[in-house]
């Protein structure tokens, strides 16, 4: 199959792409337009969670599709009831609302937080997120982020978002005055370069926020369904935060984010929040089957040992090549590199004949890895040592 390349060109450039077209995947593996293979360590960045195309979502799309596809938000329907159900039932939340993305999901987020400012907190607006954060790319989510440039673009900004260090509680105290109403923070930082919050920040900021009577909301987007090896990543630190924020790997592909409150916090009034295709019955269906095979008995073993598998095998390949180590929390995690090779290691992976293999570097000394949560030993395994010919072939 070779590129339609005035189709290719009536996309809208938003980024470098390389040259492929993929067009089929299953599990680990994805498949460009020439028949080339490729083991998936992105995973639509994180989004896959059983990797491509599993079974328990075609199954759902199927079923459901043949039901119902949207009665409109203004009903309601019984996959989003059975999903919601899940949710509330595995987290410290008592209500959610189902997005399209992860960013409106966020908007949803801040909207809420804002909403409880004016009725408990006279009008206190003020959110605190932190440096080098992601939160999305609508307006008030590239606000809230902490990613440098983004305070300047598409200016002017959405007002209220001081941004504080993670894991420095003094630098969050700093920052709080009488309009603050929230603290939002990602358990793990994914985008800056998977930087978790430690346990004790994350216990202390909970305390604190206790304390001066503000919400604590986590964007788990990245984080949620399984990905660090709790069904949720809050659950490590043994805290309950106010508000969540869902989105990735609750598709496991599909469009589809929550936001989750508890009870005290949901605050909306009829009017306030919604959308076309908030909670429409074939995204949810997909999201039930996907957090049935998620909260199966011995899955989150299973992804805590992979985690393991992968831990131990970049840091012994970063104590081979005078690496800085690795990090990260579960089936989320990155290898600190010595130099900014990382752009060049993405392309040889990808390059890499005869089969490819797909890595991102969010910075150039790091490499991030999303594998699907159902990522076999023997494809880490693979992983592992394709990674070690690539760093010969780019360090010769
Ligand atoms: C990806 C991501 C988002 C944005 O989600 P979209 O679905 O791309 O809008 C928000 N927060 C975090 C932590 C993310 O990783």
């Amino acid at each position: 199959m070779s590129i339609d390349r005035a189709g290719l060109n009536a996309l809208m450039e938003i980024t470098s792409r390389p040259e492929l077209v993929f067009v089929r995947g299953q599990g680990s593996w994805l498949e460009d337009h020439t028949g080339k293979r490729y083991l998936d360590f992105i995973q639509g960045w994180a989004v896959n969670c059983l990797g491509h195309n599993p079974q328990a979502m075609i199954d759902a799309l199927d079923r459901q599709s043949r039901l119902l596809i949207n009665p409109s938000p203004a009903f309601y329907n019984q996959p989003s009831i059975d999903l919601a159900r899940r949710i509330v039932e595995s987290s410290c939340f008592d209500r959610v609302f189902f997005a399209n993305s992860g960013a409106e999901a966020n908007e949803g987020a801040i909207k809420l937080a804002r909403k409880w400012g004016q009725l408990h907190r006279k009008g206190a607006y003020k959110i605190i997120t932190f440096d080098h954060s992601f939160h999305g790319r609508t307006l008030a989510t590239m606000s809230a982020s902490g990613k440098a440039g983004w305070d300047t673009k598409f200016a002017p900004q959405v007002d209220g978002f001081p941004k504080a260090d993670l894991n420095d509680l003094d630098s969050v105290r700093a920052l709080i005055d009488d309009r603050t109403v929230a603290v939002m923070l990602e358990p793990v930082q994914g985008e800056a370069g998977v930087i978790p919050a430690t346990r004790e920040f994350l216990q202390s900021l909970r305390a604190l926020t206790r304390e001066h009577g503000l919400l604590l909301i986590v964007d788990e987007v990245q984080t949620g369904m399984a990905r660090t090896g709790r069904m949720y990543a809050y659950q490590h630190a043994g805290i309950e935060p106010d508000i969540m924020t869902l989105g990735k790997g609750i598709g496991g592909g599909v469009p589809l984010a929550a936001l989750c409150a508890r009870e005290p916090v949901c605050c909306f009034e009829h009017g306030d929040q919604g959308g076309t295709y908030n909670g429409n019955p074939l995204m949810t269906a997909v999201g039930a089957a996907i957090f049935d095979v998620l909260a199966a008995p011995g899955f989150l073993d299973e992804v805590n040992a992979r985690a393991q598998q992968l831990s131990a095998g970049l840091t012994a390949l970063s104590d081979k090549w005078g690496m800085r180590g690795e990090r990260g929390l579960g089936l989320l995690r990155a290898l600190i590199m010595d130099r900014d090779d990382g752009p060049a290691l993405v392309q040889a992976a990808r390059e890499r004949a005869p089969e490819g293999l797909l890595l991102n570097a969010p910075r150039g000394n790091l490499l991030r890895f999303m594998p699907a949560l159902n990522v076999t030993a023997g494809e880490i395994d693979t992983l592992l040592a394709w990674l070690d010919e690539l760093l010969v072939q780019v360090r010769r």
